[in-house]
């Protein structure tokens, strides 16, 4: 793997040279009075986007049909280096950061427009699907590659963008909340010391913890972001509907929750008398279910891991660390959820004689698709004859971070079953074309209408 990492280092330290090949002549430009609707007949290539789809899914594939490419991991860099091949072959100018972002530019009718972005992530969870991110990836490659090949140069600034660690390996959402100046001091702090393999993984990539920070962009500067994804649920295949226009992005706070008991011999003491922390947990989980489902129908409550101390068979447990999380679509009704969640944990560390330590870790807070963004993207289905409706996604994206500071859009296409992050993720290939023909027409529609240009 030597040679890919350094490939990768050369990838990512590359200063980009500008190549623009396809937009090398006057004759090129399109006169600034066309439209969105001189273009409504472009559709994509189909089979040319599943060549890519299936290429890229080689990279990290493993036996049972899925991925392993997990944020900066071999696959990661190698999915990086595939990526770039791709944008150098369109003619692209190839554009990273200092949080390893990764794309490729489609320069505009004017160098100093405004700058659309349209992409995803290549990287997966452990043992994923080979649809998550991909998708979104390769339907923004193609996209570009259609209007390149027609000579079609945008109002605005074209950038795919490939949003490192959107499945939070490292740091949930990283790549995209380095772009938009949200991480928190304490995730790049050169002070810290229990993030070696962090830094070491950063390094993989030719970058330091210290200048990701700089990956932050001027909002100024881009007229916003637009994604097309997997839906990771079944509403789409439960209404038979194409395409789902994503409203909101639900709020997501994670917590680290620690009960303390008394460490003690599990045969000879009492079981009346035991300080047990893992009965306490295990009484929080259950009744933080319930309390959810009852009174939150919108809601989400997950614990994810508990880590039990000793550890032993026969030693009562002292100290049970959970990891949990919490999501909803309305802040207001999300912080009821998390006030309720932890009173739930001090009423079972008190009814079990342990003391409890609730620590919010993260914080997203839920995020609002752009109106003109959403009226796109349903215009655009209509002219394309696809079936939409609208919904709220309770899966974090890139669109959570980015829409604290542009315009922001999600294309939805269907899953079969609802599976997401597993190998079983599918989605029938010509939901994938609609989907990507939707992202298409509504990058025109953006580009010409909604961002830059005064039409309509
Ligand atoms: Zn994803």
């Amino acid at each position: 793997m030597v040679n890919i990492i350094c490939k990768s280092l050369v990838i990512v330290s590359f200063v980009p040279m500008i190549i623009d090949a396809d937009h090398s002549t006057d004759t090129r430009v399109q006169p600034t009075s066309r439209s969105h609707t001189d273009y409504q007949t472009l559709r994509v290539n189909g089979e040319r986007m599943r060549a890519d789809f299936e290429a890229l899914a080689m990279i990290g594939e493993t036996p049972d049909g899925g991925i392993d490419r997990v944020a900066l991991s071999n696959g990661d860099l190698q999915a990086r280096l595939w990526l770039a091949d791709r944008i150098e072959e369109i003619g692209l100018r190839l554009r990273d950061d200092d949080a390893a972002n990764l794309g490729g530019v489609y320069s505009g009718e004017q160098p100093d427009a405004q700058t659309l972005l349209v992409g995803s992530h290549l990287d997966s969870v452990p043992d994923g699907g080979r649809y998550d991110g991909a998708v979104g990836i390769v339907a923004a490659l193609e996209c570009i590659r259609i209007l390149a090949e027609n000579d079609i140069r945008l109002p605005v600034n074209l950038e795919l963008i490939d949003f490192t660690d959107d499945e939070g390996t490292w740091h949930s959402l990283f790549g995209a909340r380095a772009f938009a100046g949200m991480l928190p001091p304490e995730v790049t702090s050169e002070l810290r010391t229990d993030n070696a393999s962090f830094r070491a993984a950063l390094g993989r990539v030719g970058l330091s913890l210290r200048d990701v920070p700089n990956a932050r962009r001027d909002p100024a500067a881009i007229a916003g972001y637009v994604e097309l994804h997997i839906e990771h649920g079944t509403r789409l295949e439960t209404a038979d509907t194409h395409i789902g226009v994503v409203t909101g992005i639900v709020g997501r706070t994670t917590y680290e929750v620690v009960f303390l008991g008394q460490a003690g011999h599990s045969g000879t003491t009492d079981m009346y008398k035991r300080r047990d922390a893992l009965r306490g947990a295990a009484q929080f989980i259950v009744r933080a279910h319930d309390m959810v489902r009852a009174r939150y129908g919108d809601g989400i409550f997950n614990c994810g891991n508990i880590q039990v101390e000793p550890g032993k068979y026969n030693v009562i447990p002292s100290k049970a660390r959970l990891l949990v999380e919490c999501r909803h679509v309305s802040e207001t009704l999300m912080g009821e959820m998390e006030l309720a969640m932890i009173q739930i944990a001090r009423e079972c560390a008190a009814a079990h004689g342990l003391t409890v330590d609730v620590e919010a870790k993260i914080h997203m807070p839920a995020a609002t698709m752009a109106a003109g963004f959403v009226e796109a993207i349903e215009s655009s289905c209509e002219a394309l004859g696809l079936s939409h409706m609208r919904l709220a996604s309770y899966a974090g994206h890139a669109a959570q971070a980015l829409s604290q500071i542009v315009p922001c859009g999600m294309i939805f296409i269907p899953s079969t079953g609802g599976i997401g992050h597993s190998p079983a993720e599918f989605t029938p290939w010509a939901d994938i074309i609609e989907g990507a023909n939707a992202l298409l027409q509504t990058i025109l529609r953006l580009a010409y209408t909604n961002n830059l240009q005064d039409e309509e």
